[in-house]
């Protein structure tokens, strides 16, 4: 059997080879195995020196300091040490959050545990083009906010947030901003030294490198607090305990030097595979983009189509790996909240298919998969109309 192609790199990503190379020289004794934490042999001081220079990577790529990245165990984790952190150790300042309904599951889940601890969260409402805007922010802000955390990139919809005009309302509002960036880092440009962000959750696997690894930029100036979530061992400064795995944090700091490497001349490829994509399916009547035209991630490529059901296009389209909506939300039939949180209506979000894009995706893949919706979209709106 031949497999599918694969256009679902908004759910994960395959290792790029050259940091799979990488990985596998710090693994076993001819390698970099050694504790990072050994301050007593030349095991431990090769770790740490492989574990310094991958978070000089990871800084350079969004411009901060590396003594601002601290190591988690992907964004999900980043996710929670930022909100719950923060929340905890300002608690006597203040028990209001502001969110948007469109965040991903590690976050909302996050304010939801939360709420359970006396905090009040807003939940913003997005544009119908999944942006949220300064002004909506600014109204949400209370005298007892402490953190706003919205996404750059939206996973399922890839529209992306203005940071810049958000971080002026959160810094003139003297409250705490936190970004979960999973999507956009090494896709779009960051620059934290222009941004007035605090903190930024970032993954490895949405970039080529490899799952269970991520990180957390606390910011040094002005100084972020936090409350550790996870304890033993002190290490990341006390803001995050466990031996640090020297071979997933290379694979990290690999993938992001990549990542910063190639990152203009992938955006202009993968752009120009979107409006490919695009251009391919005027042909087909009775399809919409869900999400912003422009201000995106090109990658990411949600759509809708009237008359048909997801279930059977998803079904119908085996020689395509594409998600409907989120990967999280495959399991349950409920359209998703991303959708109807920017007001698609259910018939059309029970429809959506998320095609995404990525490094290894090719003009031929993109023709494949034009030629196959819109063959299996015809095809399953005549069946319905004679069935
Ligand atoms: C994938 C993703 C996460 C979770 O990242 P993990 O490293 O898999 O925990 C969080 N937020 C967004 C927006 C994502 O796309």
């Amino acid at each position: 059997m031949q497999l599918p192609i694969y256009l679902d790199y908004a759910a994960t990503t395959p290792v790029d080879p050259r940091v799979a190379k990488r990985m596998s020289e710090c693994l076993s004794m001819e390698g970099v195995f050694g504790n990072p934490a050994s301050r007593s042999h030349i095991y431990g001081w090769q770790a740490e020196q492989e574990v310094e220079l991958a978070r000089r990577h990871v800084a350079d790529l969004i411009h901060c300091d590396p003594r601002e990245i601290v190591w988690t165990s992907g964004a999900t984790e980043a996710d929670n040490l930022a909100i719950k952190g923060v929340a905890e150790f300002h608690a006597d300042r203040g028990r209001h959050i502001v969110t948007s309904c469109i965040e991903h599951k590690a976050v909302l889940d996050s304010c939801h545990y939360l709420e359970t601890k006396g905090f009040e969260i807003s939940y913003l409402r997005p544009s119908s083009s999944g942006l949220i805007s300064p002004e909506q922010l600014s109204e949400a802000i209370r005298a007892d906010t402490v953190l706003v955390s919205l996404m750059h990139v939206n996973n399922e919809i890839g529209s992306a947030n203005n940071l810049a005009a958000l971080g002026e309302v959160t810094r003139s509002r003297q409250v705490l901003f936190h970004v979960d960036a999973a999507q956009s880092v090494g896709k779009l440009p960051i620059d934290l030294a222009a941004l007035n962000v605090d903190l930024m959750s970032l993954s490895a696997h949405k970039v080529y490198g490899p799952k269970g690894i991520g990180a957390l930029f606390v910011r040094r100036e002005p100084r972020v607090n936090l409350t550790a979530q996870i304890h033993g061992g002190g290490h990341e400064r006390g803001m995050r305990s466990g031996t640090l795995p020297t071979h997933q944090l290379v694979g990290m700091g690999e993938a992001f030097r990549l990542a910063g490497d190639v990152l203009h001349d992938e955006y202009v490829k993968v752009g120009q595979l979107r409006a490919r994509l695009l251009d391919g399916l005027k042909m087909l009547p009775g399809w919409q983009l869900h999400g912003h035209a422009d201000q995106c991630a090109p990658g990411i490529i949600n759509l809708g189509f009237e008359g048909v059901d997801g279930e059977s296009l998803l079904m119908s389209l085996r020689q395509l790996a594409v998600s409907s909506g989120s990967a999280c939300m495959s399991a349950t039939l409920e359209p998703s909240y991303v959708l109807r949180g920017i007001g698609i209506p259910d018939d059309i979000a029970q429809s959506a298919l998320r095609v995404s894009l990525g490094r290894f995706t090719t003009a031929a893949d993109v023709d494949t998969a034009v030629a196959a919706i819109s063959q299996n979209v015809q095809q399953l709106r005549r069946s319905s109309a004679t069935g």
